[in-house]
């Protein structure tokens, strides 16, 4: 039985979707299991957090993410707690946090797992852009991971006790750095990264108006709205939009590719989706290789189709 800790991630000041994986991960094998939050007041997250031994509430003054500030809370939260494993959402966020946690521990960190034995401290990842799945072990007293959303099934947790609730005190301690401005891209209703369904629209939307057409889609599929690169940088679609190599990694039940050719650069970043559909009216695009359905026609004409049928389908 291991100690596990589990970096519970908020986004203003929300419970994000993925951590429910993480407890999922953490409830097999009757470990040990301490959730770290960082909040004024944990009672909200609480029912949430049940199944859990403890709950370690990061408290100050001013909590807003500052990525020093957090990794010092937290390594000194991992060693207070002795914490084995440590394990976090490989967000925007993780990817940001973790390695600075790495450096102050000593621990060792993979970033982007598939799948974690906590017990013996082992995970698999994509390497080269997912060609391969490498078998990560890590040596040493502890370990890092963070665990790529929509991988781990959620399941209710079995021992539903109320956790223990403890309460530390982030340092307040000068880092030498603060933060001057926080600026919201604020486009995405939904986080692409946790998103289950996922329209996407490529060069051939040819202007931003024209995003509209997947948005109306994508709300009646409750979906996250993406983009290529190359509508990216046409100005059709904002950056956080952006799916791919340089962009997001994804990982929904469903996604919707509209007018994507489905260069390599954009494929590494939606190929584990687990249907991919893609409609082009090219039916030499190389998108057709790799999705599971394909549409050769002009999306203007299918996606509204589409979307009416969702719409009297889902109700
Ligand atoms: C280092 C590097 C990193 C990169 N990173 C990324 C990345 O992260 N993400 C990314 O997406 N790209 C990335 N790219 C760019 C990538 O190589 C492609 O250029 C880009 O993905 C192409 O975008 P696209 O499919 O929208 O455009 P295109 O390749 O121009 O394809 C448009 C498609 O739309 C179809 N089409 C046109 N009109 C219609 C219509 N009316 N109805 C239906 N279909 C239509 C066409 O047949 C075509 O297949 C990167 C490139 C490099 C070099």
């Amino acid at each position: 039985m291991a100690n596990i800790g589990l970096y519970i991630e908020l986004k203003d000041g929300a419970f994000k979707k993925s951590n429910r994986e993480l407890l999922s991960l953490a409830a097999k094998g009757g470990h040990n299991v301490h959730a770290v939050v960082f909040c004024q007041e944990a009672q909200p997250f609480m029912e949430e957090l049940r199944g859990v031994g403890t709950v370690i509430q990061v408290k100050g003054a001013d909590l807003s993410y500052q990525p020093d500030r957090y990794a010092r809370a937290l390594a000194a939260v991992i060693l207070e707690f002795k914490l084995d494993v440590f394990c976090g959402i490989c967000s925007a966020q993780g990817k940001d946090l973790f390695p600075r946690l790495a450096a102050r521990t000593g621990a060792g960190l993979v970033n982007d797992c598939l799948a974690v034995d906590l017990e013996n401290r082992r995970a698999v990842k994509p390497v080269y852009s997912g060609k391969l799945l490498a078998e990560y072990q890590v040596d040493g007293d502890k370990a890092l991971f963070t665990i790529r959303p929509n991988v781990i099934a959620v399941e209710a947790a079995a021992n539903s006790g109320a956790p223990v609730l403890k309460t530390v005190a982030m340092d307040s301690g000068d880092l030498g750095t603060h933060i001057v401005e926080v600026m919201r891209s604020g486009s995405q209703k939904i986080d692409l990264t946790e998103a289950e369904i996922i329209v996407s629209g490529g060069r051939a939307m040819k202007s931003k108006e024209n995003f509209t057409l997947l948005a109306e889609l994508a709300d009646v599929l409750n979906a996250g709205l993406g983009a290529s690169r190359a509508a990216v940088d046409a100005g059709f679609a904002t950056s956080d939009m952006q799916v791919g190599q340089t962009g997001k990694v994804v990982n929904p039940k469903l996604y919707i590719a509209c007018g994507i050719s489905g260069a390599i650069q954009h494929f590494v970043g939606m190929k584990t989706s687990k249907v991919i559909v893609a409609i082009n009216k090219d039916p030499e695009a190389s998108i057709f290789k790799k999705a599971d359905y394909g549409i050769v026609d002009d999306l203007f004409a299918v996606v509204p189709l589409l979307k009416d049928e969702f719409k009297r389908t889902l109700g």
